[in-house]
């Protein structure tokens, strides 16, 4: 379920192009996201508004040339060196190093914007870069519908597939039917979802209402078959977290790659959707409850993507964070759900913060 890049065309390919230039490897993050915010009032000045940044959108990881890591942890955004419009100057803090805070230096982050566009030519420089059409981040929810006929897990006989498939990766199935209310497509009911046919149905449910769907093969698919997850096109998998309906009524969340390791935790657990935790889905981690703990828990093979989320979360401030750093191969659902309990209360207790069993 990783962000991949193949085929897909960066927002800002002249600084994209100019980034491999220079730095050989760079790696995309929240793509094909748009900048987008709200021009709120001003709470010194009256009559003035400010323009607060609700989704920074599309980035590029490089590694830092001034502290020399080989992470990527220098994050330049898409619309670095793009005259403000406000200012009509670019912006320098839009590239932030993760790793030793290089660009907080007004001289470093000077060097950086003389070492990226005193490459180009003369007449490009002041040029303003085409951005291209990203995902739109704002304007409301649509309320989604089921791709066709759903059986509920509870409802199938006992040996039927979909029941054997949950119990044989050690889930309850009417548990998973009545918490999470997942089924079984027995039938589409419009051709796009043929796909779907004989797959785990997912419900993603958001404030309330059912805004998309995953799928879910009764078995792992061979390298060039049918994709192991299949999304309802459209599902607003950036702007939202699966289950944050009910883990935000908890005194902590989990954050995990995906749904199953969402069902493994239980109440607490919020699935991103990958590996990238989106600024959407760190605002909704941090705006209501500012002294709710937030444990991380990504599969094994995500360290630096985790480091990554570490850092923009202590860049807002938010302090009681708890990272878990899973042995190697194992995801977070090939675990019993007591393993993966003791892992995030060993990790937080570690960390100072107190967890309930549960
Ligand atoms: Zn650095």
């Amino acid at each position: 379920m990783s962000e991949q890049l193949s085929g897909v065309v960066p927002l800002n390919m002249i600084l994209y192009t100019t980034l491999r230039d220079i730095f050989g490897s760079v790696i995309v993050a929240g793509q094909g996201m748009n900048m987008c915010g709200n021009n709120l009032a001003n709470p010194l000045y009256r009559n003035r508004t400010q323009y607060v940044v609700t989704s920074w959108g599309e980035y590029y990881r490089v590694c830092c040339p001034f502290c020399k890591e080989n992470r990527h942890r220098l994050w330049i955004n898409h619309l670095y060196g793009q005259p403000n419009l406000e200012t009509h100057y670019p912006d320098s803090w839009l590239a932030v190093c993760y790793n030793e805070e290089c660009t907080k230096s007004p001289a470093v982050r000077q060097q950086l914007y003389h070492m990226l566009f005193g490459m180009q030519p003369r007449s490009q420089r002041r040029q303003v870069m085409p951005i291209g059409q990203g995902e739109a981040m704002d304007g409301p929810l649509m309320t989604a519908a089921p791709p066709g006929v759903i059986a509920k897990l509870s409802e199938l006989p006992a040996t039927h597939p979909a029941r054997q498939y949950v119990i044989g990766r050690n889930f309850d199935p009417d548990w998973l039917s009545e918490h999470f209310r997942i089924g079984y497509t027995l039938d589409v009911t419009d051709a796009r979802y043929n796909t779907m046919r004989g797959r785990l149905y997912i419900p993603i449910f958001f404030e309330g209402a059912l805004v998309g769907w995953q799928g879910r093969t009764l078995y792992d698919p061979p390298k060039g078959g049918p994709p192991k997850y299949y999304f309802m096109a459209g599902t607003p998998r950036k702007r939202i977290l699966y289950n944050y309906d009910v883990a935000k009524k908890w005194p902590f969340v989990v954050v995990v790659e995906g749904v199953p390791s969402v069902w493994r935790i239980g109440g607490p657990g919020v699935a991103s959707f990958g590996k990238i935790v989106t600024p959407m889905q760190l605002s909704l981690l941090i705006s209501d409850r500012r002294d709710r703990a937030i444990v991380l828990l990504l599969d094994p093979d995500a360290r630096d993507e985790m480091e990554g989320i570490l850092g923009e979360l202590r860049s807002l401030h938010k302090q009681n964070v708890v990272p878990v750093w899973l042995p190697p191969k194992y995801d977070p659902a090939d675990y019993t759900h007591e393993a993966v309990v003791n892992f995030i209360r060993s990790a937080a207790s570690s960390c100072g913060v107190s967890l309930p069993a549960w």
